[in-house]
């Protein structure tokens, strides 16, 4: 730590969920697809080999176009970026500092943090109510830049447009970041209301619903001009963040949709199972807009039942958090992954109750 600039000493780390790819593992950890991404993107990246000698497009014209025309707003009013992650560092930068905090909800995406951290930007936090859903009042008026997860993560729950509406309009000089990542599996997108609201900005990835979490696409949708200002802060940092090839795969999935709008429908379907499921054996479940459920089981601990899981072969998140410690978030994937977690949960309890039976 001898040379790093004290501002920046004692970052917090981010905790991604555990990597165990091939490992025979279950992935029901990061909410990614457990689908693959569309056929022609395979093809399109691979057209792209050839030509990596040569630099990628910074404008990212053909992605944007792409993905403008399925969100239905030109162009001119989305910007892309390398996974939503770095849009919304960037958004951080350019639409807050010391001076200017951002408020946002206390159990919520925990990367905020440290954009935050290494930005040098407090955070005001509004606690959620006691059933994890946002009380809109604490945002309405707060006259400073707002960021809400919509839906929130990991809770799995969403606010009406007219909810973010409401918040919007009340706060006309400051900015509002919504963050989408989830928007596919069920919520209300906003995306429309930024032809309205000018300084509302939406934030969107194609890692979940759209299969590409490995490509790294992120995608920020604002008035022209708020997006411009946006890209200005892009330009002076990182220019060529989205490779040819994320650029070809996205173009591609933008192309195919229809793919992964039906993946979406077969998402919701296993979420609606795997809800009734886990609440027939005592657990507490969210109802979820996502591709994900947070749950707390009624018969064990939330970080022994992630050990269980494990060694079963199923990777689960849970997080050390204030509120939120004996609560797992398990990501929806094929109805086969949620039937043989169903069954591996059955295993655990029966392991759990014949235990109990030798103690008596
Ligand atoms: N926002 C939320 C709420 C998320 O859960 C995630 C993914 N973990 C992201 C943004 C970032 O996703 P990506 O950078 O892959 O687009």
């Amino acid at each position: 730590m001898a040379y790093l600039m004290q501002g920046l000493c004692g970052l917090p780390r981010y905790e991604p969920g555990e990597h165990e790819e091939g490992e025979g593992f279950v992935r029901l950890n990061t909410n990614e697809s457990p689908f693959p991404p569309s056929p022609g993107v395979a093809q399109a990246v691979a057209e792209q080999i050839d030509r990596l000698q040569f630099y990628n497009d910074p404008d990212c014209a053909a992605l944007r176009a792409a993905f403008a025309k399925v969100i239905g707003v030109t162009p001119d009013c989305v910007l892309a970026g390398n996974g939503s992650d770095e849009v919304l560092y960037w958004a951080f930068m350019a639409f807050a500092d010391a001076s200017h905090p951002i408020l946002l909800p206390d159990v919520t995406y925990s990367y905020y943090d440290l954009f935050a951290a290494a930005l040098g930007i407090p955070l005001e936090r509004a606690p959620l109510k006691g059933d994890f859903t946002v009380d809109v009042s604490d945002y309405c008026g707060a006259g400073r830049t707002v960021l809400l997860a919509n839906p929130n993560a990991p809770t799995g729950y969403a606010l009406p447009v007219s909810s973010i509406e409401w918040i919007v309009r009340s706060n006309p000089q400051s900015v509002v970041i919504i963050d989408e990542a989830y928007a596919d599996f069920g919520a209300e997108s906003c995306v429309m209301l930024t032809q309205r609201y000018p300084k509302l900005l939406v934030t969107r990835t194609f890692s979940k619903a759209r299969s590409l979490a490995g490509a790294r696409i992120g995608f920020a949708v604002g008035c022209p001009a708020l997006i411009e200002e946006l890209n200005s802060v892009r330009n002076a940092v990182n220019l060529y963040s989205v490779s040819r090839m994320a650029q070809a795969a996205g173009e591609a999935a933008c192309r195919e949709n229809d793919y992964y709008m039906n993946n979406c429908r077969r998402i919701v379907a296993s979420r609606a199972y795997a809800t009734q499921a886990l609440r027939d054996r005592g657990f507490t479940v969210l109802d979820s807009v996502t591709n994900f459920v947070f749950a707390r089981c009624g018969f064990m601990d939330a970080a022994a039942l992630q050990r269980a899981l494990r060694v079963r072969g199923f990777l689960v998140r849970r997080w050390d958090a204030p509120r939120i410690a004996d609560w797992c978030r398990i990501t929806i994937g094929t109805q086969a992954q949620m039937e043989a977690l169903i069954a591996a949960i059955d295993d655990i309890k029966k392991e759990g109750d014949t235990h109990a039976q030798r103690a008596d």
